[in-house]
């Protein structure tokens, strides 16, 4: 078992030792329901044919079909789906989706591809996935580096090989294509609720919050631009080529896009620029982002990067986790003893596939909502999970990764037990 997914589990571990299930249910979640890999061929622009590996897995399936993205990045691994597909279960539970966990993905750097290689590997990906997915059985997304016009190359896939129209396959489409209005800052928008309601329990005000943001994409750039709007001073920002901080300015995220843009696109899908090519201010690592002045630290990248090497040099006093497992076990308790706050990410980052579940039922009522619909109904799921989950916190008086796993194996633990158990049949 590879570290991520076993760091996963071990998150787990602790949520069960505060409420009594039947042995069943440690035992269905203690491995995947499905794990698929497969090999796409594409013929590449200069006439080779390449094969691309990728995965498809279904963790957990007790609270309904399975829901989660598809990455495409080199990292991409059988044990990193397996884990994002385990977070995707709990996550799914959080905000009280009738979904299960799923997640999928390939090794590659899109950043390499041409755009029609793109739409022939996106393509190819769904037609080797296709048994496996469906409206009532697995539904993708997006997630680091696919977007919604991947997701619509895969959406026509799918109609092409089961000869239906079913938009309810997969989420965060275009618009023009049953994609839901919001769901391109439904991630960020539910991170932002989930701040709001913090700074509120705590009587904290955003503009003495100093912020800083680890990867600058999707959830990243939409989560900044929120916080800056809402007057919160923005002293860091990163992503994969670097990062930019200023202790003593608010960083405009929009004019830092705008110099990330300077440099152009590839292929009009990636970004060639930086935020670390903005000359106004000093350049850092990622590493030191992380280890920056700052009140609210938010990992918006990758898993993995608050470790044991550095999570004592961390100076945030909260840790708000938009990206998936950005923190390990053991700096976990490094930063419970600092008495670091860490809102996890199967609550932090929930706003995305509550938004992708409402994109599922306009799919499948073909009724579209408004835009201050789905806000309205974002936060009425985002909001109570955060306060019971912080209740939880409280009365048991155990971190908040645990309390919303909690939270979360209560209900998936009550419909696998209600199957009957061990108990049942002895
Ligand atoms: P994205 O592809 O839009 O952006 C990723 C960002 O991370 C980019 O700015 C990229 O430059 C940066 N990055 C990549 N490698 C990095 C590195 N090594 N160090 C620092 N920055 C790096 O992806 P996204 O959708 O914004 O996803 C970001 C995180 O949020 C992931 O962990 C993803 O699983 C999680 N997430 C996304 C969604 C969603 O709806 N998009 C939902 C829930 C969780």
């Amino acid at each position: 078992m590879s570290e991520i997914f076993k760091n996963a589990q071990k998150q787990l571990e602790k949520a069960f030792k505060q409420i009594k299930l039947s042995n069943d249910v440690h035992e269905i979640l203690s491995r995947p329901k499905e794990a698929i890999q497969v090999n796409i061929p594409v013929r590449m622009d200069n006439g080779k044919l390449k094969t691309f590996e990728g995965y498809r897995v279904r963790y957990n399936d007790s609270l309904g079909p399975t829901k989660g993205g598809i990455r495409f990045h080199p990292d991409v691994s059988l044990d990193e789906a397996k884990a994002l597909s385990f977070w995707m279960t709990f996550k799914c539970a959080v905000a009280g989706l009738p979904f299960g966990g799923g997640k999928g993905g390939v090794i590659v750097n899109p950043k390499e591809l041409t755009k029609h290689e793109l739409e022939q590997l996106s393509r190819g990906y769904m037609a080797a996935v296709a048994d496996v997915v469906g409206p009532d059985r697995d539904i993708p997304a997006p997630d680091v580096y696919t977007n919604a016009m991947i997701m619509g190359w895969m959406s026509d896939e799918y109609n092409k090989i089961t000869r239906k129209i079913q938009p309810a396959v997969i989420t965060g489409k275009p618009v023009s294509m049953g994609g839901s209005l919001g769901r391109d800052e439904a991630t960020a928008k539910g991170s932002y609720y989930v701040i709001k309601e913090l700074i509120a329990k705590k009587g904290l005000n955003p503009k003495e919050l100093k912020v800083a943001i680890q990867g600058f994409g999707n959830a990243g750039f939409n989560l900044a631009r929120m916080l800056y709007e809402d007057g919160f001073w923005i002293v860091a920002l990163s992503d994969s080529k670097g990062g930019i901080y200023c202790n003593n300015c608010y960083l405009n995220p929009d004019l830092i896009m705008d110099s990330k843009k300077a440099k152009g696109m590839i292929d009009k899908e990636y970004y060639k620029g930086s935020v670390a090519d903005t000359e106004d201010h000093s350049r850092i690592t990622n590493e030191e982002l992380l280890e920056c002045e700052c009140d609210i630290l938010i990992p918006a990248a990758l898993e993995n990067q608050i470790t044991k090497e550095n999570a004592e040099k961390i100076k945030a006093k909260y840790i708000i986790e938009v990206a998936n497992g950005p923190t390990t076990p053991e700096a976990d308790e490094i930063l419970e003893k600092k008495g670091i706050l860490v809102v996890p990410d199967i609550l932090a980052n929930a706003g995305g596939v509550t938004v992708s579940y409402f994109e599922w039922v306009q799919n499948r009522q073909g009724y579209y909502w408004s835009l201050e619909e789905v806000r309205k109904k974002l936060k009425e799921k985002i909001v109570p999970a955060f306060n019971d989950i912080y209740k939880i916190m409280e009365e048991k008086k155990i971190d908040m990764r645990t309390a919303a796993y909690v939270r979360a194996l209560k209900l998936i633990g009550d419909a696998i037990e209600s199957k009957g158990t061990e108990e049942t049949f002895r």
